[in-house]
């Protein structure tokens, strides 16, 4: 099945743009995924082509106006009824890694992104739009943001990173930040390579990993550290509740 992705954008120069080189490119030249890009503007009903409009209640910027992205939004799902619509928008639920594999285990995606001070509100109930943010940061323009998205899905498409890889040790999957990783030289600079990784003992390279892991979130990301006791702790008492009733 091939991973259908649909921009839509006022800059469809920007695709494939970093996703034309390397893996991804690899992979869409072997029709594991497919790229459209759908330029907004052609959805304005003036001879201006005119896509955005003065906030209401006034202050700084412009707005994407809803009817023109209602239209758009509309023909992408046209094109592709079954993928999910998601816009781009620092207002947006955060991206995580698990949102990202239940996309790429999907038909594709259709990605709206905004410019200027982003969309009308009324667009995502009207049009059941996805909000999401890639990190609380603020771009100019959605563009970057779904290229990350996409970059995210691809590699997780079947036989993109290949049989040696499934991507299921990295960072986020396992709820944990990866553990560190060396290679050669084995002394550089007067620093070595921790003793057990040249072990070759399996076991032992594989508890000090898990142990790497679990230090270095709870030291760099005590967010997800929580989250991943609290996941850990949770199910037990959740069993225990249900027994009770
Ligand atoms: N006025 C908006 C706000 O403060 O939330 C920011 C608009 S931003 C200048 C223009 C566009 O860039 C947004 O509509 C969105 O598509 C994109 N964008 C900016 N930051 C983003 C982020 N962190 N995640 C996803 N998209 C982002």
């Amino acid at each position: 099945m091939t991973f259908a992705a649909t921009i839509l954008t006022l800059y469809p120069e920007m695709f494939p743009g970093p996703l034309g080189v390397s893996l991804a490119n690899r992979a869409r030249e072997e029709g594991k995924w497919s790229l459209e890009t759908v330029q907004i503007r052609d959805f304005a009903a003036d001879r201006h082509k005119t896509v955005d409009d003065t906030p209401a209640g006034g202050g700084a910027g412009m707005v994407l106006r809803v009817d023109v992205l209602a239209k758009v939004i509309d023909h992408a799902r046209g094109l592709h009824p079954d993928c999910p619509v998601i816009a781009m928008t620092p207002r947006g639920t955060p991206l995580t890694q698990a949102r990202v594999r239940e996309l790429a285990a999907g038909p594709g995606v259709t990605v709206l992104c905004g410019r200027f001070e982003g969309f009308d509100e009324r667009i995502f109930e009207g049009r059941g739009v996805e909000e999401v943010s890639i990190g609380d940061i603020v771009l100019s323009g959605g563009e970057p943001a779904a290229l990350m998205l996409l970059d995210a899905c691809i590699r997780l498409l079947p036989g993109v990173m290949g049989a040696a890889s499934s991507g299921a040790e990295e960072s986020f999957e396992q709820g944990l930040l990866e553990y560190p990783h060396y290679t050669r030289p084995a002394l550089w600079e007067g620093r070595t390579i921790p003793e057990v990784l040249r072990s070759g003992d399996h076991a032992k390279i594989a508890a000090w990993r898990k142990s790497m892991a679990e230090v270095d979130t709870r030291s760099r990301r005590p967010d997800l550290w929580e989250r991943h006791e609290g996941a850990r702790v949770q199910p037990a008492s959740g069993a225990r509740q249900k027994k009770k009733d």
